[in-house]
């Protein structure tokens, strides 16, 4: 079994559970197996050893790091142009505005028709646009913790604000531009609308299944399943990090609140500070996995917002990062797309490599970016 990965220690539940599973686990794993995803009800093909394979694959070109700290043509960045012809602020630490090419809008119609098997239904909301640092060249990983902090009491402040007004509200980061992130400057985006996503909804069920059928939350028991065991990345009293027993893409993280909260703003200030802790030190290992900015889409499920009970509902953060190796991106394709998600190396072998990766970047190369927007 691996060595504890946690540096910050803290109480520990007896991490049995996993480790008895992992024991009787060994054949399996070397073999093509399916795992069972329980949030969403859904199953991912493992089949280890096919990264040996030769590569004829697409390799992906590392952005180059020679962006200034102030971009004239950026539309993030203090004091420019947006599309619209509004102009940002001279901000200094977090700035938010309303999406110019929302996919939400308030006020539109909820007309919902139906006709035999096609229906259809209006959807309303609102797409905030976040920008985490004023500095162009600045990503979440390389931001000094107190200002990482900012961007999480942004995060609790808008979703309970849109919350006040939406069902769903979701947080999320691309990063990166083979995530298609349109512009470099470090920034996230906040949408909130009337209907539970997909995801969400799946989610939802899940959870709520769980809770009825045990009494206890799915994910509180996940946590339980996993400290200590060979899946952690990194854990602190507050936190968990772990690559998901059931993880569809190469290096996805699941981060999960240890104790019960269900919404962000539920969140005080120590767990508010352990999380930005722990999140830089997550994305610090992973620009260092393969030592590049590493890209992801990452986003937070809180639960839904309006009145329903959210006993079921523990709050989490998903990463998906694209990349299998340095320069080698996986593609969701094919079997995929038509079948079931596969993929390539372990869980297991996934958080032995990230937790082999430094949880802080090179004194050098961090000095160079550090930036305090703070007084
Ligand atoms: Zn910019
Ligand atoms: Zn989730």
């Amino acid at each position: 079994m691996t060595s504890n990965p946690g540096r910050n220690g803290g109480s520990r539940a007896a991490g049995g559970r996993a480790s008895r599973l992992d024991s009787r686990f060994d054949s399996l794993r070397s073999e093509p197996h399916r795992r069972h995803n329980p949030l969403l009800d859904e199953w991912v093909l493992v089949s280890a050893g096919r990264t040996k394979r030769p590569w004829q694959g697409r390799r992906e070109a590392p952005a180059a790091d020679t962006m200034p700290a102030y971009d004239p043509k950026c539309y993030l960045c203090p004091g420019n142009v947006r599309a619209n012809g509004e102009f940002n602020p001279e901000y200094a630490s977090t700035y938010v505005f309303t999406n110019d090419f929302s996919a939400l809008r308030p006020g539109t119609s909820m007309e919902r028709i139906s006709d035999g098997l096609l229906r259809a239904e209006g959807e309303e909301g609102e797409c905030h646009v976040l920008c985490f640092s004023p500095r162009h060249n600045q990503t979440l990983a390389r931001m000094p913790v107190t200002d990482v902090r900012r961007v999480v009491d942004v995060w609790a402040t808008e979703s309970q604000d849109l919350g006040s007004r939406h069902r769903w509200v979701q947080v999320f980061e691309n990063r990166g531009q083979i995530m298609g992130a349109s512009n470099p400057h470090p920034h996230g985006q906040i949408w909130a609308g009337s209907a539970l996503p997909r995801d969400a909804a799946k989610e939802d069920a899940t959870q709520a299944g769980y809770l009825a059928e045990s009494g206890r939350r799915l994910l509180l028991d996940y946590v339980a399943q996993e400290l200590d065991g060979p899946r952690v990345v990194d854990q602190n009293d507050d936190w968990l990090v772990v690559v998901p027993f059931w993880a569809s893409w190469p290096y996805e993280t699941l981060l999960l609140s240890r104790h019960p909260a269900t919404h962000l703003h539920d969140l005080d200030d120590a767990r508010r500070d352990s999380l930005a802790a722990i999140l830089v030190r997550l994305l610090t290992r992973y620009d260092n996995l393969f030592g590049l900015s590493f890209p992801y889409s990452m986003g937070w499920h809180q639960a839904p917002f309006g009145g329903a009970s959210s006993d079921h509902w523990q709050l989490h953060a998903h990463f998906l990062p694209p990349l299998l190796r340095a320069n080698v991106r996986k593609f969701m394709v094919g079997y995929e797309l038509l079948a079931e998600t596969q993929r390539d190396l372990t869980p297991e072998a996934a958080a032995a490599d990230l937790r082999a990766a430094s949880p802080a970047h090179d004194v050098a190369s961090a000095s160079d970016l550090a930036f305090s927007t703070g007084p």
